[in-house]
């Protein structure tokens, strides 16, 4: 390979025009040496690889080229911009204080500084990584900042603009760097691409971008070394791969079989990710982040938020389409939790399983929106003002039992499970912006006949909390479920809600897992069948407690034929 130059010193920019992703500070640049107002010493901040170095090299370059063009930018062609391009000039020095930050190396600068340009009107002294500098070499060097001969301008560049000291910070002009956009990032390597002729996939570049994480010498290194791996054709399967990045078309799918209801092909699709070698907490976060980008595709205001490519942000628009805004805020509340969760788990694989679940039953048909709304209100008591409240009709809380369509078949097919909500039902409360901590489950769904009379009989909250614990001695071999319902004792809420908090989402599936026998249990012994469960996890500072997994699955198990099948299709073990 003859003089193969790395594309980032290649395609170093080398006017103000060209700076990628800083077109405001590069502009106000401009007009300062225009105006001939020159600081003495400038400090410019910023993450890594966004440009503050090849700005200070072009600031350095435009104030002593002999003949600007008229836009304000170097000529390239005069004797003082060609000693620059050719690192030749002496009007410009670099110091890395990373590795030389001592007194003598600021001594050093500092009697340089002395000496008047030969050529040029300028010199330029550039100190990388300023706040490395030693307390005494900061202080050698400030006497200097304060009083500099005219030739000479300072350009500080700092990652940590908190750790320059504020007597350094109040000499110079301080110019603050942005992280670059995506949409920037990838739009330049089009361009590196176009001039190399490499083939590019669009898709490939945003992934490069997103994973140089806004600095463009990141991106234009990863992009160099796929470009030789695929032999000049970057496509998006080969970054994926070469990046160890997980398909984001694995969220799409398991968002499909969210909105499905589809317990198995979620946890199949899991097990796929696990095996392809992803770390399961990077999966959790990418999953949060999916769906933060389903929620900001949902409203146009906030589509900017979301930094994919075009066809990829085409298709969050689509997926989102079928999403009910509810279902994200519940599914981003899962993920949160999980991740949380997640280093203390004894069972980490398990707790994943369980999320995926909770994500399943968010479109399954045992929350119809009608029903849902008595039992919002019931655990959402202290809403703002500002709710729309009032939208909604007086909610006979008394009987709900009266609207309840106990003719919703208990396992829908998967077509119809996701559907949006009846306009009749839901238009009435759009809850934009309200967290959903509770899960609530329709009582009434395995009623074998739904015509039948319902009982109404009203119970205390003491007869409640009694029938509970009678409840919790039928099942004292559940070990798991049986702590759970001794330490977590329910209380009425309304008329006929049970409701219940515990500490975590491993207590809360052992609920709800168990929830049809339950609620069986305690509309027999309270001779009331519109009796319905609630649960909601509340944020604890007690030490979250943990329970033999072997206890919880055996118990998930009784109670759900369908998580034995899964065990078995998935051949499961636990940890
Ligand atoms: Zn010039």
């Amino acid at each position: 390979m003859e003089n193969y130059i790395v594309s980032a010193r290649k395609y170093r920019p080398s006017t103000f025009q060209s700076v990628v992703g800083q077109k405001a500070l590069t502009q106000t640049l401009k007009n300062a040496i225009d105006a001939g107002k020159l600081a003495h010493a400038y400090l410019f901040c910023g993450p890594r690889g966004v440009g503050k170095t090849s700005c200070a090299r072009i600031f350095a370059k435009t104030i002593n080229c002999l003949h600007p063009t008229a836009s304000g930018e170097a000529c390239n062609e005069c004797e003082s911009c060609r000693a620059f391009n050719e690192q030749r000039s002496y009007n410009i020095s670099e110091l890395d204080a990373a590795s030389n930050n001592s007194v003598d190396d600021i001594r050093q600068l500092v009697d340089q500084v002395r000496i008047p340009p030969q050529i040029g009107k300028y010199k330029v002294y550039i100190v990388d990584e300023v706040h490395m500098l030693s307390t005494a070499a900061f202080n050698a060097f400030l006497k200097t900042l304060e009083e500099p001969p005219h030739h000479a301008i300072f350009i500080l560049a700092t990652t940590e603009k908190h750790k320059i000291l504020p007597t350094i910070l109040s000499r110079c002009q301080v110019y603050d760097f942005q992280r670059i956009t995506i949409a920037d990032i990838a739009e330049h390597l089009q361009y590196v691409a176009s001039q190399e002729d490499i083939v590019a996939e669009p898709e490939a570049l945003s992934i490069i971008a997103q994973k140089a994480d806004g600095g463009m010498r990141d991106a234009l290194s990863i992009f160099d070394q796929i470009a030789s791996f695929t032999a000049g054709n970057i496509t998006y399967n080969a970054v994926i791969e070469n990046l160890n990045v997980l398909d984001y078309e694995y969220y799409f799918r398991l968002t499909d079989a969210f909105l499905g209801a589809n317990v198995p092909a979620a946890l199949l699709l899991y097990k796929e990710i696990c095996d392809k070698g992803f770390e399961s907490q990077h999966f959790i976060s990418g999953l949060s982040n999916h769906f933060r980008n389903l929620l900001v595709s949902k409203d146009v205001s906030t589509l900017t938020l979301l930094e994919v490519s075009e066809q990829t942000a085409r298709r969050y628009g689509d997926q989102a389409s079928r999403c009910d805004i509810r279902m994200l805020y519940k599914a981003m509340d899962l993920t949160n939790r999980c991740d949380l969760d997640y280093r203390v788990s004894n069972n980490k694989r398990f707790l994943v399983e369980l999320m995926l679940i909770q994500l399943c039953q968010l479109s399954m048909p045992s929350e119809p929106a009608q029903q849902s709304q008595p039992a919002l209100q019931a655990v959402q008591p202290a809403q703002p003002a500002t709710q729309p409240r009032q939208a909604q009709p007086a909610q006979p809380v008394a009987q709900p039992h009266q609207a309840q369509p106990t003719v919703q078949p208990k396992q829908a097919p998967s077509a119809q499970s996701y559907v949006p909500r009846p306009v009749t039902q839901q238009a009435s409360a759009p809850r934009h912006g309200v967290p959903m901590p509770s899960i609530r489950i329709n009582a009434q769904k395995e009623e074998p006949a739904p015509e039948k009379e319902k009982r109404n009989e009203p119970f205390t909250n003491e007869q409640l909390v009694e029938a509970w614990l009678n409840y919790a001695e039928t099942i004292t071999n559940e070990v798991a479920l049986y702590n759970t319902m001794l330490s977590h004792k329910p209380t009425l809420k309304g008329v006929n809600i049970c409701h219940v908090s515990v500490e975590s989402t491993i207590q809360q599936s052992l609920i709800l897992v168990s929830r049809d026998g339950l609620l069986n249990f305690l509309h027999n012994e309270l001779k009331n069948d519109t009796i319905d469960l609630e649960t909601d996890i509340k944020v604890s500072n007690e030490r979250h407690i943990s329970y033999d997994t072997t206890e919880i699955l055996s118990a998930m198990k009784e109670d759900n034929p369908n998580i034995v099948k899964a065990v078995e299709v998935l051949q499961l073990e636990l940890e």
